[in-house]
């Protein structure tokens, strides 16, 4: 009779569940888990750090709906996954890590990296377990894959002990529960359905703010046939960018403080009062601001500021809920309001304002010629990744989102460094699509040696450096005498990285340099590095209240 593995028994149960991808690093214990991933039909793909390997598995979660998992030695590999862990719990994504572990034999004996990992896990997962036997593995697997998915997504860690890695029963004996189906989609209380459509109707400034629980949940044919029926501005939360086109007529998104602090109700949908949206607090929102709330987690519901109405439910299943009440009785929020015409005047004044910075010839470059060099380039498929502080925000200004789920950057968590395991995962799921990381200099460095995989692997992504020399801009030239923290080192050539590797660089300076270069990335088919130096002293516009104002 067959004999199975440990190795193999776990790799056999999550590609029965869907889990199809799998990012790691191995070395003892957990080198048969990787060999026998590849056996069973789980893409691996080896990364060069386990941070980065665990920010991959939950990208790929975000991107397919099914999770991604993440392989990591005993002792340093999991803690290093931690953060991955930490990053998925708050962007509210699933995924799996599993970490290698000493032997059970040897618990408590000071084995090789031996650690407490379950408990260094618990904060940051809604599910830890050990497999503490070969016959168990499928019950547990599909325990955590459950509870990844089901409910508020997020991460979850199994523990997995070298001598049950290497241990085997008979096969006859597996006891396999059947795949975990896709979530369910809960519909909300009817009454509140209503409810929610009564209190838009009563609002004067009434402002849609999608999150990216909307996106996640796949919900956009409902979500933008909910704003093209009710004619509603809308703002889009930074990853919800493209669940509507960035080019809607209703977006608010170069109005966002006006919008803000002047709507007298916010319907949050798959979004949360958090930093990102300044709390729903005021001065950025008002005293009295009414609140609807579409949320799969009912513990959401009322956070910071009281709910009015409560859409306890999924996203795509409640939107189409709202849709159906409104075929009944149509209802539109009037074109001719002073609501809509004042958010119209600020979008134009902001726009005119923006307008001569977009094309501004200076040298050294500005964060926004720079990013408005690049977006005249992009798709509307491609998947843009965007981290760095100024990088990003401006980037989430200037570089426009057409499709759900094209965007990825630092999320909820604020994390540096997802931006190249993001678009290895990007790139892993879509190899059909342009990725574009569009990363600051000290983003990229977090998580530089991802490069090599992206050469290894053969994925044609396109890194372009927006480069100030450090963090929110660094000297243009060393003193040796005072390194100040924020600096790196001055017009460092990170394109010679990837050529290391055999991908491509490109150095450009001047305003000119930056199309016929980005041009040559991407008919390259190869992974590059544009290293694009900025005048490290460039800023954002000045915004009446950015994301961390306090
Ligand atoms: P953003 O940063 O885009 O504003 P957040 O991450 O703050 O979004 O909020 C996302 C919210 O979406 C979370 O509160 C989460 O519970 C919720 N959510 C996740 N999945 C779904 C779903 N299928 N339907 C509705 N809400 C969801």
């Amino acid at each position: 009779m067959a004999e199975i593995s440990g190795a193999q028994l776990i790799s056999r149960s999550l590609k029965l569940h869907g889990v199809d991808h799998m990012f790691g690093i191995v070395g003892f214990p957990v080198v048969p888990v990787g060999f026998a991933a590849m056996q069973e039909g789980i893409k691996y793909y080896g990364m060069r750090h386990e941070q980065s390997a665990s920010y991959a598995a939950q990208a790929v979660s975000y991107l397919t709906g099914r999770p991604g998992s993440c392989l990591v030695v005993s002792g340093p590999g999991m803690t290093n996954a931690i953060s991955g862990l930490a990053n998925a719990q708050s962007n509210c994504w699933p995924m799996i890590l599993i970490g290698g572990a000493s032997d059970i034999a040897q618990d408590g004996m000071g084995a090789f990296q031996e650690a407490p990992q379950i408990e260094a896990a618990r904060p940051f997962v809604k599910y830890a377990a050990r497999i503490d036997s070969v016959e168990r593995i499928p019950y547990l697997v599909e325990q955590a894959v459950r509870i990844s998915m089901y409910g508020r997504p997020g991460p979850v860690y199994l523990d997995f002990p070298g001598d049950i890695i290497d241990a085997k029963i008979e096969e006859d004996d597996v006891t396999q529960p059947p795949r975990v189906p896709d979530p369910a989609r809960p519909l909300a209380d009817p009454a509140a359905v209503e409810g929610a459509i009564d209190a838009l109707k009563s609002a004067e400034r009434p402002l849609v703010i999608v999150g990216k629980g909307a996106a996640y949940s796949r919900a956009e044919a409902e979500v933008l046939e909910f704003i093209e029926k009710t004619q509603l501005p809308y703002l889009a939360a930074p990853m919800a960018k493209g669940l509507i086109p960035d080019d809607h007529p209703l977006s608010t998104a170069a109005a966002r403080s006006l919008v803000l602090q002047n709507a007298d109700l916010i319907f949050l949908m798959g979004a949360r009062l958090n930093w990102i949206m300044h709390f729903g607090l005021p001065p950025r929102f008002a005293e009295d601001v009414r609140v609807i709330q579409l949320d799969i987690a009912q513990e959401e519901i009322g956070t910071n500021v009281p709910t009015e109405v409560a859409l306890v439910g999924d996203a795509k299943a409640v939107v189409g809920q709202l849709n159906a009440v409104l075929d009944e009785h149509p209802w539109q929020f009037p074109e001719e309001s002073t609501w809509r015409t004042t958010i119209q005047k600020k979008i134009d004044e902001n726009v005119a304002k923006t307008a001569p910075m977009l094309t501004d010839d200076s040298v050294p470059l500005t964060y926004y010629r720079v990013l408005n060099e690049i977006n005249n380039l992009l798709e509307k498929d491609d998947i843009i990744i965007n981290e760095g502080a100024n990088t990003m925000d401006i980037g989430r200004q200037v570089l426009a989102n057409y499709l759900p789920r094209h965007r990825l950057d630092a999320g909820s968590f604020g994390t540096m460094g997802v931006g190249l395991p993001y678009a290895i995962a990007a790139a892993a799921v879509h190899p059909d699509k342009r990725i574009v990381a569009v990363e600051g200099d000290s983003a990229f460095g977090f998580s530089g040696m991802e490069v090599e995989v992206a050469c290894r692997y053969n994925m044609p992504i396109v890194f372009i450096v927006v480069n100030n020399n450090g963090i929110s801009g660094g000297p243009s030239e060393l003193d040796p005498n005072f390194i100040p923290p924020s600096s790196l080192l001055p017009n460092a050539h990170y394109e010679k990285v990837i050529e290391a590797f055999g991908g491509l660089g490109f150095f450009c300076e001047k305003p000119d340099e930056i199309k016929p270069a980005l041009e040559k990335a991407f008919a390259s088919g190869k992974p590059c590095v544009v290293n694009i130096m900025i005048d490290p002293r460039a800023r954002r516009r000045a915004q009446q209240f950015g994301w961390l104002t306090r």
